[in-house]
C-alpha cells in the first residue's frame, strides 16, 4: 500500500490533436512546482495524472497544496494505491475508513466504486455493497447513508486500485505556457494581480511590469508588488518583474500638463512603456486591472483614450465586475491582505481634484506634444530593473 496523489485535470482534454501537446505542459508544469520537495514520479495514465513520491519522507500536504495552484487541474485526491484483489481491497478500505473516524466524527457514509478494469470479477455495485457490510460490521458507530454521508469511500479498481474519501478543488484553466505570453501592469492595488491571475489561469505566462516613483512611493511600496508577484508566481512559477523609474515622467506631466489631465496621460505614458517591455520579451497582449466606472480614469471615454496609445491588444479581465466580486477573488487566491496594505501607489502621488472623467483624445495629444515623451520613455525603460520572482517556501 501507497500513499500517492490522485491529480484530474478536464477542460485541456477537449483539445483534439493538441491534447498531448497540453498534457505534456501540465506534467512539466506539475513537476516544476513539486521542485524541492522530495523524490517524485509524475506518471500520466488514462486521463489522470499521478503523482507518487519514492521516499517515507516525502513532503505530502505541501505537495497538494502547490498542486491545487497548478492552472490546468481540476481536483486533487490523497490516495492509497493498492493491488486489484479483493482481500487487499477490503482491508484497506477498512482501514482507510478507521483512519478518518480517527480525525472526525463521522456517523455515516457510503461506498463509491469505479471499476476500469473489467477484467475484476465483481462488478460496482457488488464491490460497494461488499464492501459497506464490511465495514459496517466492524465499526458499529457508523451507519449507511446513501444521499448525504459524512463521508464517501471512493474505490477505483483500475489495473491498480485506489482508495481515497477527499476530492480538494483546484481552479482548472490551461496550463501556464499553452496560450503565449503577456505583459501585467501591476499596482500595488486589489485589481491588477486579479487580473493577471485570471488571465494566467487561461495558460498566458505573465511578465509584470510595476511603475515606481521613488522617493515619492517608499521602499516598502515597492516590497508589496514584490510580495504580491510572489504570490501570483505560487500560481504561474518564476515571473520577471520589471520595475520601472517613473518619477522624472510623472514630474514632467505635473509640471507641463493641465492638472485635470495628469492622471490620464500619466496612464497613456504607462502603456506605451508596457507596450516596449512587451515587445521587447515577446509577449502579445498587455492586461490592466481595470474595470468600466470605478474611477475617473476608468469611464469609458478615459479608457479609449488610454487604448488609443498603443496598437496592442488590451486585456481588462475585471471590465465589467464589481469591486466585490473582485474582492472575493483576490480574497481566494490569497492575494487581498497584501493588496491593502497601506503603502501608497504611483497613482496616488500626482492626483488632481477633479480629474477628467470625459478626455477628448485631440486635447490630450495636444498636452503631450509639449512633453518630450519619447526621450522620458527611453530613460525610463533603460533604467528599468528586472527581478526574477519566484514562488515562496510555502
Ligand atoms: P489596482 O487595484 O490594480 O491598483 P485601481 O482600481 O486602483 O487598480 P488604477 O489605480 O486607476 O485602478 O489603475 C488601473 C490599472 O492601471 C491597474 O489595475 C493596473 O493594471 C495599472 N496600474 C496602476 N498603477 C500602476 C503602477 N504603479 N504600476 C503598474 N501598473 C499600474
Ligand atoms: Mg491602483
Amino acid at each position: 500500500m501507497k500513499r500517492i496523489i490522485l491529480v484530474r485535470y478536464g477542460e485541456i482534454i477537449l483539445k483534439g490533436l493538441n491534447r498531448p501537446v497540453f498534457e505534456g505542459k501540465l506534467v512539466n508544469n506539475i513537476k516544476k512546482s513539486l521542485y524541492g520537495l522530495g523524490k517524485v514520479e509524475v506518471v500520466k495514465s488514462q486521463g489522470r495524472i499521478y503523482v507518487e513520491p519514492l521516499g517515507e519522507d516525502y513532503e505530502f500536504d505541501r505537495a497538494i497544496a502547490k498542486l491545487t495552484r497548478v492552472f490546468g487541474v481540476v481536483s486533487v485526491s490523497p490516495v492509497w494505491k493498492i493491488n486489484s484483489s479483493f482481500d487487499d481491497i477490503k482491508f484497506h478500505s477498512l482501514e482507510v475508513a478507521k483512519d478518518l473516524l480517527e480525525r472526525n466524527r463521522f456517523k455515516t457514509f457510503k461506498v463509491e466504486t469505479k471499476r476500469g478494469n473489467k477484467r475484476f470479477p465483481m462488478e460496482s455495485p457488488e464491490i460497494s455493497r461488499e464492501l459497506g457490510a464490511h465495514i459496517l460490521e466492524n465499526i458499529p458507530s457508523l451507519s449507511v447513508d446513501v444521499i448525504h454521508p459524512d463521508f464517501i469511500l471512493y474505490v477505483e479498481v483500475r489495473e491498480f486500485t485506489y482508495i481515497y474519501s477527499e476530492i480538494i478543488p483546484a481552479n482548472g484553466g490551461m496550463p501556464i505556457g499553452t496560450n503565449g505570453k503577456a505583459v501585467l501592469l501591476l499596482s500595488g492595488g486589489i485589481d491588477s494581480p486579479v487580473a493577471g491571475w485570471m488571465i494566467a489561469k487561461r495558460g498566458v505566462e505573465i511578465e509584470a511590469v510595476h511603475f515606481y516613483s521613488y522617493p515619492y512611493t517608499s521602499e516598502r511600496a515597492k516590497e508589496k508588488v514584490i510580495e504580491l508577484t510572489r504570490i501570483l508566481s505560487s500560481y504561474c512559477g518564476p515571473i520577471n518583474l520589471h520595475i520601472v523609474p517613473f518619477t522624472d515622467i510623472q514630474l514632467e506631466i505635473n509640471e507641463k500638463c493641465p492638472q485635470d489631465q495628469l492622471t490620464i496621460i500619466m496612464r497613456r505614458a504607462m502603456m506605451v512603456i508596457s507596450e516596449r517591455i512587451a515587445r521587447a520579451v515577446g509577449a502579445l497582449a498587455l492586461v490592466t486591472g481595470e474595470s468600466v466606472g470605478q474611477v475617473a480614469s476608468q469611464t469609458i471615454q478615459s479608457l479609449a483614450v488610454t487604448n488609443a496609445a498603443v496598437s496592442m491588444p488590451v486585456f481588462r479581465p475585471l471590465i465589467g465586475m464589481d469591486k466585490n466580486d473582485v474582492i472575493a477573488i483576490a480574497r481566494r487566491i490569497d492575494t487581498f491582505e497584501t493588496s491593502i496594505l497601506p503603502y501608497e501607489d504611483c497613482c496616488t502621488v500626482f492626483v488632481a481634484k477633479h480629474p477628467k472623467t470625459k478626455p477628448q483624445l485631440a486635447k490630450i495629444l495636444l498636452s503631450e506634444s509639449r512633453l518630450d515623451m519619447e526621450l522620458l520613455i527611453s530613460k525610463a525603460v533603460e533604467n528599468t530593473e528586472v527581478i526574477k520572482i519566484t514562488p515562496g517556501k510555502n
